[in-house]
């Protein structure tokens, strides 16, 4: 799928579901247009003295329940649409957890894998430089997404801060916890879906030693969200990243396999060049046969649009748990209901990165740091609470998943677009 298609997917889907759940049409339509989208050239002076221009986005796509939030991603495929489409599932998702935040998404168009530290540094303070005026504590607040991380955010913030003259930690979430970040934030988004995962398993009876799971990807997410489902007995039988991926039926251990690909990793910039592929005798498979394996939970943690028409009818998984964003094309979705499959949607699942990064925001605007307890306990009462009304909505009215959860989060919106008055209220004739 292209990436324009992606964002005419996500708008697909909120039209559909808007109709669906009865949603005021005003409500619907006023999801359908970002309030804003920069577009920005960014010079970066190379280390061979050159000046390179890249192409950095800012999407605040709706803030009627507060400043916009969401992550900036550095990929080479990152287009304006992409960043749309991210932006709009922010927007749910922080009205699903009930966040005071609307959505935003960013990124730039690179392969930052292919850049030295020192250029990495110089790029992410150029995308500030660029978004200064468009970001802000009050306005809209970035945060890491795929190949950003803790220390890109401590010099994003410390370039906002130089520019404005200001010490404004409130301006960027996910930073090192010696910049202000929160404790707990690195492990939030897999923790949020680890408990997602453990409250369906409660609910509907699995027995964790004979859950055989699939893990699509081997980054912050992914890591976490597989460590903490191990230790309490579930299978990780498959596990991979961009380079393909590793199975064993017996299962592995998350923790040393992590390890080994953080010791023996050749480091360039941040990036890690060696592959899981590469660290422990097992069987190589690819990642289109890791998507198709027979396991109990498939877990997409990587990036979107890995489940299409063209491969929907290898997928064998009976459930799907999406970490990463849009990983399934909204056609494919009709295809994996009729084969029974049942799939936790994006903005529940991943939905424990934004909300510590929420907590975070919180903490540096009170001046008062949380212990790590304080957090994990915040972020349970959080998480289960979205899953309990998703689960119920969609056990008691019969809609799928992802269904409950955008009709839990759209009528949340509505309930703030309809209270700045409707047609209904304005109109004259009656
Ligand atoms: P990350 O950069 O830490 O890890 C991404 C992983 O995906 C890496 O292991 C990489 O090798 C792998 N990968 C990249 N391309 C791949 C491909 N084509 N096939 C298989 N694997 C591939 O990123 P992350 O922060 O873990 O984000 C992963 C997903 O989770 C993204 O969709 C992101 O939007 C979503 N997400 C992340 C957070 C967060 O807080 N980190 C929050 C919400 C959602």
């Amino acid at each position: 799928m292209s990436n324009s298609d992606v964002f005419q997917d996500a708008l697909n889907r909120v039209r559909e579901i808007g109709a669906d759940a009865d949603i005021n049409p005003e409500v619907v339509e006023s999801l359908l247009y970002p309030k804003a989208v920069i577009k920005a050239s960014l010079p970066v002076r190379m280390d061979d003295g050159s000046t390179k221009y890249f192409t950095g986005y800012r999407c605040r796509y709706n803030d009627v329940l507060g400043p916009t939030k969401g992550g900036i991603r550095y990929h080479p495929q990152v287009t304006g649409e992409e960043v749309q489409a991210l932006g709009l599932w922010m927007t749910i998702k922080c009205a699903l957890l009930r966040l005071p935040y609307g959505g935003a998404k960013g990124g730039v168009i690179v392969q930052p894998k292919e850049l030295s530290p020192m250029e990495l540094e110089r790029l992410s303070r150029a995308y500030v430089r660029a978004m200064a005026d468009f970001i802000g504590p009050q306005v809209d607040i970035p945060a890491p997404d795929v190949y950003t991380n803790a220390r890109i955010m401590g010099w994003m913030m410390d370039e906002y801060e130089a520019i404005k003259r200001v010490r404004s930690p409130g301006v960027i979430t996910g930073k090192p916890v010696s910049l202000g970040g929160s404790l707990g934030r690195d492990e939030a988004t897999g923790r949020g879906a680890y408990i997602c995962i453990r409250e369906l398993a409660l609910k509907q009876d699995w027995q964790p030693e004979k859950t055989r799971i699939a893990v699509q990807g081997f980054g912050n997410a992914s890591y976490h969200v597989a460590r903490l489902l191990q230790k309490d007995g579930f299978k990780i039988v498959a596990i991979s990243d961009s380079q393909g991926g590793i199975y064993s039926d017996s299962g592995f251990d998350i923790e040393s396999l992590w390890k080994e690909k953080q010791s023996s990793r050749q480091v360039r910039a941040v990036y890690c060049e060696q592959s899981v592929c590469q660290l422990v005798e097992h069987k190589e498979i690819t990642n289109e046969e890791l998507l198709a394996l027979d396991v109990d939970v498939l877990v997409p943690a990587a990036l979107e649009g890995v489940i299409t028409n063209d491969n929907v009818k290898s997928i064998r998984a009976k459930n799907i748990v999406e970490v990463a964003n849009g990983p399934i094309q909204t056609e494919a979705e009709a295809e994996l209901e009729k084969q029974g499959v049942s799939i936790l949607p994006d903005v529940l699942v991943n939905a424990g990165g934004v909300t510590v990064s929420y907590f975070e925001w919180v903490q540096n605007r009170g001046g008062y740091p949380w212990d790590l307890e304080e957090v994990r306990s915040k972020l349970e009462v959080q998480m289960t609470r979205a899953f309990e009304q998703v689960w119920k909505l969609a056990t008691t009215e019969n809609r799928t998943f992802r269904n409950a959860a955008y009709t839990v989060a759209l009528r949340r919106i509505g309930e703030a677009v309809t209270s700045h008055g409707t047609r209904e209220y304005f109109r004259e004739d009656e």
